[in-house]
C-alpha cells in the first residue's frame, strides 16, 4: 500500500477512538495526520458519521486546507489543522473534540491546573486556555499555535469551544485528547469537595522528564 494509503487507513482507524472514548457526539470531532515527506494532510470529510468512516472516505488537503484528493468536502475544522502543520513542523497529528469536561473548563476560560501526577506526566504542567476564535479564517489555528508554543502541553482548551491536541504521531494526539478529558473530569470532581493541591514545579519537571524518556519502552518496576 502507498504511504498515502497507509495514512488514510490510520486516520480512519483512529476516528473510532473518539466515540469509543466518549469524546464526541454526532459528527463533531476529528483526527488528522500529516503525510510524511509531503505538504499534505489527511482528515475526515465534513458531516460524515463515525459509522461511515473508511480509509477511502478520508480527504487529502494541502497545508492551506485546499482539497487535493477526495469525493467529499473536508471537515470545516481543516483550516485549523492545516495551520498547525504549517507552523509546527514537528507535529504529525492533530485532534479536535468538544469532549464534555474539558469543554466545560474552556467555557469558563480556566486552565486545568497541574494537580495530578498524570497531568505532569502527559502535559508537563497546566493545560492552557487559548483565545476565543471564530471559524472561517486562520484565527483558530493561530490561537492553537500561539498558545502551545509557550507550553509543554500537547492540549489546548480553546475558550468557549473545545479541545485541540497535537502529537508526534496522530495516535499520540488521540491519546492526549483522551487523557485531557479524563483529567478534566477528575479535577472537576476534586474541586467539588475542596481545593486540589498543586504539585511543586520541581516535581512536575521530574515527572515530565521521566515520562517522556520512558515513553514507548517497557515499564520499569
Ligand atoms: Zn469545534
Amino acid at each position: 500500500m502507498s504511504v498515502l494509503g497507509d495514512v488514510r487507513k490510520l486516520v480512519a482507524d483512529l476516528h473510532a477512538e473518539l466515540p469509543r472514548n466518549d469524546l464526541v457526539v454526532w459528527t463533531a470531532g476529528n483526527v488528522s495526520a500529516r503525510v510524511p515527506g509531503e505538504d499534505l494532510l489527511v482528515i475526515k470529510p465534513s458531516g460524515v458519521s463515525y459509522d461511515e468512516i473508511t480509509a477511502d472516505a478520508m480527504v487529502v488537503t494541502d497545508l492551506d486546507g485546499n482539497l487535493v484528493e477526495g469525493d467529499h468536502k473536508p471537515s470545516s475544522d481543516t483550516a485549523a489543522h492545516a495551520y498547525v502543520y504549517k507552523h509546527m513542523p514537528h507535529v504529525q497529528g492533530v485532534v479536535h473534540t468538544h469532549s464534555t469536561y474539558a469543554t466545560a473548563w474552556s467555557a469558563r476560560g480556566e486552565a486545568i491546573p497541574c494537580v495530578l501526577t498524570m497531568i505532569a506526566d502527559e502535559f508537563g504542567g497546566e493545560i492552557p486556555v487559548g483565545p476565543f476564535a471564530l471559524i472561517g479564517d486562520d484565527s483558530i489555528g493561530r490561537g492553537i499555535v500561539e498558545t502551545l508554543r509557550h507550553h509543554r502541553s500537547p492540549a489546548v482548551l480553546m475558550r468557549n469551544h473545545g479541545v485541540f491536541t497535537i502529537g508526534r504521531s496522530a495516535r499520540d494526539a488521540v491519546k492526549a485528547a483522551v487523557m485531557c478529558e479524563d483529567v478534566a473530569r477528575t479535577v472537576h470532581i476534586a474541586r467539588q469537595l475542596g481545593a486540589p493541591i498543586p504539585i511543586p514545579q520541581g516535581d512536575i519537571d521530574s515527572l515530565f522528564a521521566r515520562y517522556q524518556n520512558v515513553y514507548g519502552q517497557e515499564p520499569v518496576a
